[in-house]
């Protein structure tokens, strides 16, 4: 027995020393690729496994046979296998820790190699990496069957133009010129800004409500439209608070969120007299920046007979970066709530050049609380924040703001509410 087991043993040397057993992870580009070439590409008999993420089709499976495949990797590294990769959930930056390698990326989702003893925290969510899984799923390779009418379609496009892309540009300069820090006086400028900005639309009420971040005060402004005893409730938030590395000298908060708390007014002034029977309530969220504190509250203040009635929520968080002309948005939710992915990608297709990406791995905004209490929610963002150089920092303003990355966010957003409301 032994000496059978030192057969193998010796076995399982030679053939690791051999270049021929050397495990290898490559990527493919796929970003123009059809899904029925991607499908085709996923079955060649060179890989053991592969993953898809976004634009990037990750593969493993022996070096030699990766090389003779004759497929044009983009990347490829040696003596890799699958067990030593993790997947990560960027919340903040995107810088991996000392020790990590990154192998693939699509917007906030990253491929890497394993760090030591790394743990999911405040800025990032650290996964088992998983074979044979989509992890993000682009446009370009969608599964979704895209299904309105034509009179449908007209008339959610007809909606979609009501979309004022030079009015909500004018009102996130207007929040920029705010230091909107929660320990800035500033702030209460914005609130009340909004305050009044949501009554000049005439809703059954706006609400400022008040809750506490480390012993300070901090507002929500909630607007409620078309209350019901028992019908269907939709809500839109994002949060209006800031961020940056000098909160005491300015915090303009440009794309994060003055683009994402302006779209929700300007999503307010497009619902506001719509024939419907649905509640619509729009909310700006403060808090956000230290943990979510402001939608925590909202969501603790629900009864359950308003929480169950919540068909979607839509949140806006960094709504306006674009690094290049082509515009794409990230949609992300929990698996638990696929349909809503489903139907904002039906809403992206009726944006002229907007590419979608959908992923289930929810982390790090104001969709959370709602989602961790079985609300079915989305975060909509734009998929180049992660790149964005001004993140977080005094020189996040107006001028990296780019128009067309917002309407196409707006209008989808508008195009899947008014479809889910059943708006006229
Ligand atoms: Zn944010």
């Amino acid at each position: 027995m032994r000496t059978i087991f030192l057969a193998i043993c010796s076995c399982l040397l030679v053939a690791s020393f051999n270049h021929q057993a050397v495990d290898a992870v490559a990527i493919i580009d796929i970003e123009t690729m059809d899904l029925e070439t991607l499908e085709k590409t996923k079955k060649n008999p060179a890989f053991s496994w592969w993953s898809e993420l976004g634009d990037s089709l990750v593969v493993g499976g022996l070096h030699k046979k990766l090389l003779e495949s004759g497929l044009d990797f983009q990347n490829m590294w040696s003596q890799l296998l699958a067990e030593d990769l993790v997947l990560v959930v960027a919340g903040h930056r995107h810088e991996l820790p000392a020790g990590m390698k990154l192998i693939a990326q699509s917007g906030r989702i990253m491929l890497a190699t394993q760090g030591q003893g790394l743990e999911s925290n405040d800025h990032m969510k650290v996964m088992k990496f998983e074979k044979n899984k989509t992890y993000v799923e682009s446009s370009t390779h969608s599964r979704k069957q895209h299904s309105l009418n034509t009179e449908q379609s007209s008339i959610v496009k007809a909606i979609m133009d009501e979309v004022d892309v030079v009015r909500w540009y004018g009102d996130v300069a207007t929040l920029t010129n705010w230091n909107r820090h929660i320990s800035s006086v500033d702030i209460v400028s914005a609130r009340d800004w909004f305050k009044s900005q949501f009554e000049s639309l005439n809703p059954a009420s706006v609400t400022l409500q008040k809750f506490s971040v480390s012993g300070r005060d901090a507002w929500n402004v909630v607007a409620t439209f078309n209350p019901t005893e028992a019908g269907d409730i939709y809500v839109v938030g994002g949060h209006y608070d800031s961020i940056s590395e000098q909160t005491s000298r300015a915090a303009p908060g440009a794309e994060d969120n003055a683009s994402g708390s302006a779209g929700v007014l300007e999503m307010a002034r497009v619902f506001a007299s719509r024939k419907t029977s649905a509640t619509f309530i729009f909310i700006v969220f403060s808090g956000e920046e230290q943990g979510l504190w402001g939608s925590k509250a909202y969501v603790r203040s629900l009864p359950t007979n308003v929480k169950s009635r919540i068909k979607a929520v839509i949140n806006m968080d960094m709504i306006g970066y674009s690094t290049d002309d082509s515009e794409d948005v990230l949609l992300e939710t929990s698996r638990d709530f696929k349909h809503l992915t489903d139907q904002f990608a039906t809403a992206a297709s009726l944006v002229p050049g907007l590419r979608y990406f959908t992923t289930f791995n929810p982390f790090g905004s104001d969709h959370m609380p709602f989602i961790d209490n079985g609300i079915p929610a989305i975060l909509t963002i734009d998929n180049d924040w992660g790149s964005y150089p001004a993140y977080h920092r005094t020189t996040d303003t107006i001028d990296k703001i780019s128009r067309e990355m917002g309407a196409a966010i707006l209008k989808m957003n508008v195009a899947a509410l008014a479809v889910m409301a059943g708006a006229e």
